[in-house]
């Protein structure tokens, strides 16, 4: 005679979803056969609240167990289905086999074990790694393909990833069952890690690979082309997806991040996308303007100083700076200006400069030009 499935989980039919939840993890570790073993009567339990919880977790058995009761399950072909997150059970009242009760198991106890699943645990990822990339102003400004040397863990190629000798020489670690950790408890407390034999990865090898030693990856100096995009910046950091080591045993591979670093240039300052840089004018092209080539990075771009422009003035060109990474506009360019003061004349430019102080007003008007040691005191 089968028991109510409520009174095996111990919950009022009026149980909401996060009711039932609780209560079968709380009834599953206690009787879970890792803590029992040997324990037939706790093993039998456990397959009555796992059954119990597989129909009254699936809101359409549930509703067909509330309206006809065992009956109304029965008449499902319920032998084998899909519960919510898609793995595939098997009924466990007619079974004494384990195995398929992991996939359930699993997903009720990964948040409480810490990560995840069997599956999760057998497909450890590689890790991710990372690489410093040195860029000049150009290369960051116009982007670019650039090979790196990544020393990085690569499939074996003996066992091309399989980390056996002979195929399908893996099996379910028998110290944790694949779930790749060891439950203990303490008093209360119960806490899970990683396990010592199959150290995390929930299958162990029978006869593993002599290259690899079973891992299926062995260590490989790697060139990899990674496209920079123009615009990038210090401490810009690109993902290559699946371009770090490879996961143990063919699982997903790590990312690679490449870290950008600017090479420092003498001429040009970068803020954000901005460019800075400076030029030197002389004292007339200040006074009377002119339209300079100012250097960029790459080539010129004409600025036009206009007339009276005063040293030390900067001014700012739209659209001439770095790219905006990942946009069509770009930043801007700002020049300073330094006008330089002439530090040695000839005869003929310090007439022209008497002219042009007296014309200015800066000396008077019938004041003849004699020479230098003049010069001085004509000034007021
Ligand atoms: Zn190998
Ligand atoms: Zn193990």
């Amino acid at each position: 005679m089968k028991r109510d499935y409520y009174a095996v989980l111990g919950v009022a039919k009026a149980a909401t979803p996060d009711d039932l939840k609780s209560a079968y993890r709380k009834l599953a570790l206690k009787y879970h056969p890792d803590k029992n073993p040997g324990n037939k009567d706790a093993e039998e339990k456990f397959k009555e609240i796992n059954e119990a919880y597989g129909v009254l977790s699936d809101p359409k058995k549930k509703q067909q167990y509330d309206i006809f009761g065992h009956d109304g399950i029965n008449a499902d072909p319920f032998a084998t289905g899909q519960n919510k997150s898609g793995y595939t059970y098997t009924r466990y009242s007619s079974s004494s086999d384990f195995s398929n009760m992991g996939d359930i198991f699993g997903d009720i106890f990964g948040d409480i074990f810490g990560s995840g699943s069997k599956t999760t645990y057998s497909q450890k990822r590689g890790e991710d790694l990372r690489y410093d990339l040195n860029l000049t102003y150009l290369e960051a400004m116009k982007g670019t393909e650039i090979p790196i040397y990544v020393s990085k863990k690569e499939n074996c190629s003996i066992c091309f990833g399989n980390g056996s000798k002979e195929k399908n020489a893996k099996k379910q670690c028998p110290k944790c069952k694949g779930y790749g950790q060891v439950k203990y408890s303490q008093g209360f407390f119960s806490f899970s890690q990683e396990c010592s034999q199959c150290r995390g990865r929930g299958i162990v090898i029978s006869n593993p690979c002599y290259e690899c030693k079973g891992t299926g990856t062995t260590r490989k100096n790697k060139t990899i082309k990674v496209k920079i995009p123009a615009g990038v910046d210090e401490g810009t950091s690109l993902k290559i997806s699946g371009a770090g080591n490879v996961g143990d045993n063919n699982s997903t591979a790590g990312d690679l991040y490449v870290v950008i670093h600017l090479e420092k240039s003498k001429n040009f300052k970068r803020d954000g996308n901005n460019l800075y840089t400076e030029i030197y004018i002389s004292f007339t092209q200040a006074a009377m303007g002119i339209e300079y080539n100012v250097a960029v990075i790459e080539g010129y771009v004409k600025v036009k100083i206009p007339a009276g422009t005063q040293t030390g003035t900067t001014l700012r060109i739209r659209e001439e700076g770095f790219p905006i990474l990942g946009r069509k506009n770009k930043g801007d360019l700002y020049v300073k200006i330094n006008v330089l003061v002439p530090k040695h004349m000839n005869d003929e430019q310090k007439r022209a400069l008497f002219e042009y102080a007296k014309s200015m007003g800066e000396i008077s008007k019938d004041s003849k030009y004699q020479s230098d040691n003049f010069f001085k005191k004509f000034f007021k």
